[in-house]
């Protein structure tokens, strides 16, 4: 959008002036597999709790809400605690609305001029955009052709950074980072001074659910471990995400973060859900299972897809992927092109959705034969 005239009395930063806003297209189709969500909406004793949960605070609207959303930290160290067998307290655990305001309060508090933050891409785009808008260096180190991480210490201390991200199980590509390339990473920007910041927003669609940077952050007090429930949670729509990390960690978040940033009404949402969480997780074993679905399928048409341990699978078409892209728009399937040359992404969704977007792409693909 380099297009956009700004109006000449708009005191817009210069450095903002050619970017663009994070736009994956909002297309009104009827499959929509571009945005990782989960494809399974709360059960109707979720919505009902919620309805009542929040009808129940609704008479408190004109105070503010828990500053500290205490109530809400105590749950999440509870449900990662019994699912990790872990022993987190609420002061470990930081949220806000979504990961990506958690990822802002960390730039906040340990990027800004003469910082710089790297990231092993590709990946997320909005740890890179997250950096620009506060003012932090980004340094981007590439992925092995595998999308593995290629550990090189002279590389990481070369570029000084305060903030070292990983995503794991990474977007676009799937693919989960070992736990002893993440231990080495821990090692290394141990002795940098850099916070290890480990994105783990598909960690509940892993294969392998025990090879979480969890056990990590117990041992290495720089590491910060991001979790959402915008996906295996299914709850997108309430914008929480959060943090575990050091309790000091914790403590520098409350210094850039705003009054009362998390409202009572996001608070009582995602305790709800947390209640039902054993319901709401048992739809991530469906979604994982119509992701090897589509694997075997794409692979059966012979296109070459990528180990994926999160909920969507990065796939290559060789050519012209964004003709592809566009085509199945055109037959009312959305999916995502990330812009990583020759691939596509695609959620899983429910078995329908994926049976349209498995019929629509093999009519395409047969078609080019
Ligand atoms: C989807 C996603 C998030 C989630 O962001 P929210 O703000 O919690 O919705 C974070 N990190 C990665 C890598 C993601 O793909």
């Amino acid at each position: 959008m380099s297009s956009v005239r700004w109006p000449a009395w708009l005191p817009l930063r210069d450095d903002l002036r050619e970017r663009t806003p994070y736009g994956a297209p909002q297309h009104q189709v009827s499959v929509r597999l571009n945005t990782n969500e989960n494809p399974h909406g709360p059960s109707t004793a979720l919505v009902e709790q919620i309805a009542a949960d929040v009808a129940r605070i609704a008479g408190t609207l004109n105070r503010y809400p828990d500053r500290d959303a205490l109530a809400l930290r105590t749950a999440l160290a509870a449900h990662l605690n019994a699912r990790n067998a872990l022993a987190l307290g609420a002061e470990q655990i930081w949220v806000a609305n979504g990961s990506n305001e958690v990822i802002q309060q960390l730039f906040m508090a340990c990027g800004g001029p003469d910082r710089t933050a790297v990231g092993f891409v590709p990946s997320y785009s909005m740890h890179a955009l997250i950096a620009h808008a506060c003012n932090t260096t980004w340094e981007e180190i590439p992925r092995s052709s595998d999308f593995a991480i290629a550990i090189d210490r002279k590389r990481l201390e070369q570029r000084r950074p305060k903030l070292v991200f990983v995503t794991s199980p990474n977007n676009p590509t799937g693919t989960a980072v070992s736990m002893d390339t993440l231990r080495g990473l821990a090692e290394i920007t141990a002795d940098l001074g850099a916070l290890l910041v480990v994105d783990e927003a598909y960690a509940e669609f892993a294969r392998d659910p025990s090879s979480t940077a969890l056990s990590l952050q117990s041992a290495f007090a720089h590491v910060v471990v991001l979790r959402t429930m915008s996906k295996a949670f299914a709850l997108a729509g309430a914008r929480v995400g959060y943090l575990v990390a050091d309790p000091s960690v914790v403590e520098a978040l409350q210094l850039v973060r705003l009054p009362y940033h998390l409202s009572s009404v996001t608070q009582a949402v995602a305790l709800a859900a947390l209640e039902h969480a054993e319901q709401l997780l048992a739809s991530v074993d469906q979604v994982r299972a119509e992701r090897d679905r589509l694997a075997s399928r794409l692979t059966a048409l012979g296109l070459e897809v990528v180990p994926s341990d999160a909920n969507f699978l990065l796939f290559a078409v060789p050519g012209r992927p964004h003709e592809i892209w566009q085509q199945l728009l055109d037959s009312g399937v959305l999916i995502r092109d990330v812009g990583l040359d020759g691939y596509l992404r695609v959620t899983a969704g429910t078995s329908e959705e994926n049976d349209r977007f498995l019929a629509a792409i093999t009519t395409l693909i047969q078609s080019t034969r």
